[in-house]
């Protein structure tokens, strides 16, 4: 077989991986990114990016492990604050991930994966692409996706409206990155907290540009009191996000006493809707070229699954490839390749898009149970590394008492 040409748009989590796994596989990849390896290591961040055992596997399956001494998450820690009580914690328990997660700044990873892209033989280039480069693409490669985030290129693919549940944003989205914050006692963890009608908070180490950091993420329901972050200046950002902290959650605030910023481009905010798009865009040449990760499945950040669905992707739209061999990349191929992944991110989307709805009453009575029984705590927990499994036992009431009901069953028989 001779060497296939792909061209990728977008040097992000998916871009990077997918180019990186398709040079090791023997193709020609040409990958464009619209910032230099100095403008992103020097720029803002731009994301949380813990990704859990299965997307990490995927990197390393490709020598992507670069910062084996990065600080690890080992746990998930779950914990409900009724704004009505501050201090009290009306659920509340942790418990150890199967396999430890890792969240690595993109300031950090993405130029670190262009050089590995770069020196296994790949071409990397400089261009905002837009419908006029993509033409260009098609004509030089024989495969063209598009893996450019939530960048403008993205709106060219058309929303899916039975797909997508929302047309709006859903949470206004606010992060830090600090140095200073003191350390879970017992193990690391994303510590998740939730404050009904008010919004989430999540924080975990990390690593970023100037060491070992952590992030700390607030989902403040649009409109709500966690909902200002708008033309702040860094300090003032700072200032706002430990306010909420000391007004709704004060033991992550005792955390927080000595946190300064990493530096001013550790923070972020705005906000964007969950939304499914078509995977295939016809330019106006009739050629076609595919959509991956965010630019198709984009869901709110509150189950941290962004970054671990682009790996994913990456994989998935890989073995696609490969295994189609030397045959032509037809539009049914590009839209069959995209079905395989959505089999897997459909229930992601689902399981994302619940989670941002009022916590339903078997909900509820799981997380609280979760307290009292550790198998409960242990399944929520490992779900994040692989979302489909909520709907075994998590997603509707039926599920939930069957479950509950085999868990007692088994405490009574032993
Ligand atoms: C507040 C927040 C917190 C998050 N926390 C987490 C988390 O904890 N865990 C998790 O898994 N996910 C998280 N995410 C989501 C995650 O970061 C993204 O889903 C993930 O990076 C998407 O990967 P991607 O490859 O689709 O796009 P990206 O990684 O965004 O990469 C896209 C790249 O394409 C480039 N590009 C854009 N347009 C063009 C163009 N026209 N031409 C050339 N290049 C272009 C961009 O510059 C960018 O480098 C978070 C997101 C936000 C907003």
């Amino acid at each position: 077989m001779s060497q296939r040409s792909i061209t990728i748009v977008g040097a992000g989590q998916s871009g990077l991986q997918l180019a990186i796994g398709l040079l090791a596989e023997g193709y020609a990849v040409r990958l464009v990114s619209n910032r230099t390896a100095e403008e992103i290591a020097g720029g803002r961040v731009s994301s949380s990016q813990c990704m859990f055992g299965q997307a990490l596997a995927h990197e390393a399956a490709l020598g992507l492990d670069l910062w084996p001494d990065a600080p690890k998450v080992e746990g998930i820690a779950f914990t409900v604050a009724p704004p009505e009580a501050p201090g009290v914690k009306a659920i509340n328990w942790a418990h150890p991930l199967d396999r430890p997660a890792q969240s690595i700044d993109q300031r950090v990873k993405f130029p670190a994966l262009m050089e590995v892209f770069t020196s296994r033989g790949g071409e990397l280039v400089f261009e905002d692409a837009g419908v006029e480069d993509l033409e260009r693409y098609t004509q030089e490669s024989e495969l063209v996706l598009v893996a450019a985030g939530k960048g403008e290129i993205a709106r060219l693919f058309e929303r899916d409206g039975e797909r997508s549940l929302h047309d709006a944003p859903q949470r206004a989205l606010a992060l830090t990155y600090v140095h200073g914050m003191r350390p879970r006692e017992e193990y690391s963890a994303v510590n998740f907290n939730l404050i009904p009608g008010v919004g989430e908070y999540f924080t975990f180490p990390a690593l970023t540009v100037s060491g070992p950091c952590d992030i700390r993420v607030f989902e403040g329901i649009p409109g709500g009191p966690m909902d200002s972050w708008q033309g702040l200046s860094p300090e003032q950002h700072l200032a706002k996000s430990l306010d909420i902290l000391g007004a709704y959650l004060p033991w992550e605030a005792e955390r927080c006493t000595d946190v300064r910023l990493t530096d001013d481009l550790g923070i972020l905010q705005g906000r964007f809707a969950p939304t499914v798009r078509r995977p295939v865009v016809t330019l106006p040449s009739g050629r076609t070229v595919l959509g991956m990760a965010d630019v198709v499945v984009l869901n709110d950040p509150i189950t941290g699954q962004g970054s671990n669905n682009a790996s994913k992707c990456a994989a998935s739209y890989l073995q696609s490839i490969v295994a189609h061999g030397d045959r032509p990349y037809t539009p049914e191929f590009q839209q069959a390749t995209f079905e395989r992944y959505w089999d897997y991110a459909q229930f992601v989307a689902t399981w994302t898009n619940a989670m941002l709805a009022p916590p339903p009453e078997h909900v509820l009575t799981l997380l609280g149970a979760a307290a009292e029984i550790p198998e409960i705590a242990a399944r929520f927990a490992n779900g994040f590394d692989f979302p489909p499994d909520f709907f075994e036992w998590f997603m509707d009431p039926d599920s939930a008492q069957r479950y509950l009901g085999s868990l007692q069953g088994a405490t009574s028989r032993a």
